[in-house]
């Protein structure tokens, strides 16, 4: 997945919006066009994979998201042409895998077909029981969201449609662990992934501002994680099981950060307008970047973007941004350099580092991991801690029963 030469973008990810708007309003949204109907037209659609398959830049895979605004709001024909038109077009050896992350609310057994039929990977967005959902996801009349929600997630299962749940935590939630995975348990939810309520756009939260909100979450995760895996039965949490492989990687050492790579990650909305970098970008205003939009699929080539003044002026600021974390930070390797659009809404640029949001989505959890490591070594002789490290994760076996001094990677923080 890495660029094929030096300096040749790689697309990785490309994050659709087919329309802006959203059925719901939840409180903590920062999407400025949630009530705007425009559609993508299928022209677009075809013209963005026409030229992004002809490039150079396309690498083995490509993962292709449709988010932002509510995705089901636009009939399923719309995706059905969508993803016809792109299987079409799409090269041969080239890998695509779709992803729709959704409320849930809208969903029928039409779309359980849809999404066998093309693989997609589906999220729903649901903050755990009702009482903390209903906080702050609401309707469009400042109702209940929860029992809509909930009976599309009872549909998935009982369509036998993978998913996984992806739940924002508020002030309330993160005091209640136990009660969140409860919840999950009872759902039969197997894959979740946490979001701390994070200031984004236009939306300022008073947690992400809060002087114990690291304390407040490391405090969560571990108890999540730890009763979590005394129950059994949730399979992947993304902060902890998504976060061992770049720990351990020792058979390959290079960390890909597709936010901070011009081109890796290409956000198109529905009028067709480019971004690179965060795909929270798109959508935001600001003059200094011409509103991170880059060009428009439908007038201009990738390569009129990569030299857009607007391009030019993100790479070199997010890279300088980069480099200060390359220089400063402990958790660079497992890292990468962070989300840009975090270090801009939190410390008003990208030439930053350190952020509320990485100090949650990375530094807490690698921290919690390398502990978890530490007491195992300790506790354990030799054999037992590579049949441990064995069931963490394959490679991570093999380097230690090498000995191939990888404890480098092994150990983020660079510590001995
Ligand atoms: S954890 Fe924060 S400071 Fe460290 S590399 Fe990532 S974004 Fe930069």
């Amino acid at each position: 997945m890495h660029p094929s030469s030096p300096g040749v973008p790689s697309i990785g990810v490309v994050v659709l919006q087919p329309t802006p708007f959203c059925n719901i309003n939840c409180t903590y949204c920062y999407l400025p066009q949630r009530n705007v109907r425009t559609q993508m037209r299928q022209d677009t659609v075809r013209t963005l994979f026409a030229k992004i398959f002809a490039s150079r830049w396309r690498g083995e895979e490509l993962t292709v998201i449709w988010h932002a605004g509510e995705p089901l709001v636009l009939p399923v024909s719309f995706y059905a042409r969508a993803f016809a038109a792109i299987e079409a077009l799409r090269p041969a050896e080239l890998h695509l895998q779709h992803a729709i992350q959704t409320n849930g609310m809208l969903l029928t057994r039409e779309w359980c077909d849809l999404f066998r039929a093309w693989r997609v990977g589906v999220g729903v967005s649901i903050d755990g029981p009702r009482r903390l959902n209903d906080e702050h996801r609401l309707s469009r009349k400042g109702g209940s969201t929860f029992d809509r929600t909930l009976a599309g997630i009872r549909l998935l299962r009982e369509e036998r449609v993978p998913f996984h749940v992806i739940s924002v935590l508020t002030e309330r939630s993160l005091e209640a662990p136990r009660e969140m995975l409860e919840f999950y348990l009872a759902e039969g939810i197997e894959d979740v992934c946490f979001n701390v309520e994070e200031s984004e756009g236009d939306h300022r939260s008073g947690l992400f501002a809060a002087a114990d909100v690291q304390r407040r979450f490391r405090s969560f995760l571990a108890e999540f994680w730890k009763l979590s895996r005394q129950s059994g039965r949730i399979r992947f949490i993304r902060e902890i099981d998504g976060m061992l492989p770049r720990i351990f990687r020792p058979e390959d050492p290079g960390l890909r950060n597709v936010q901070v790579e011009p081109f890796a990650m290409l956000n198109v909305d529905c009028q067709g307008n480019v971004s690179s970098f965060s795909p929270e970008l798109l959508g935001l205003r600001n003059a200094a970047y011409a509103d991170f939009i880059i060009g428009n699929i439908e007038t201009d080539s990738l390569e009129d973007m990569r030299n857009s003044a607007a391009m030019l002026s993100m790479s070199r600021d997010i890279a300088a941004g980069v480099e200060r974390c390359r220089r400063s930070c402990e958790y660079f390797s497992v890292c990468g350099g962070g989300a840009p659009v975090n270090k801009l809404t939190e410390n008003g640029s990208f030439v930053s580092d350190r952020t509320a949001f990485c100090r949650l989505t990375q530094m807490v959890p690698t921290d919690l991991i390398l502990e978890a490591l530490e007491r195992m070594e300790h506790d354990l002789n030799n054999d037992d801690l590579a049949r441990a490290y064995g069931q963490l994760i394959p490679h991570a076996a093999r380097s230690l029963r090498g000995g191939s001094g990888e404890d480098g990677d092994r150990n983020p923080r660079g510590e001995a």
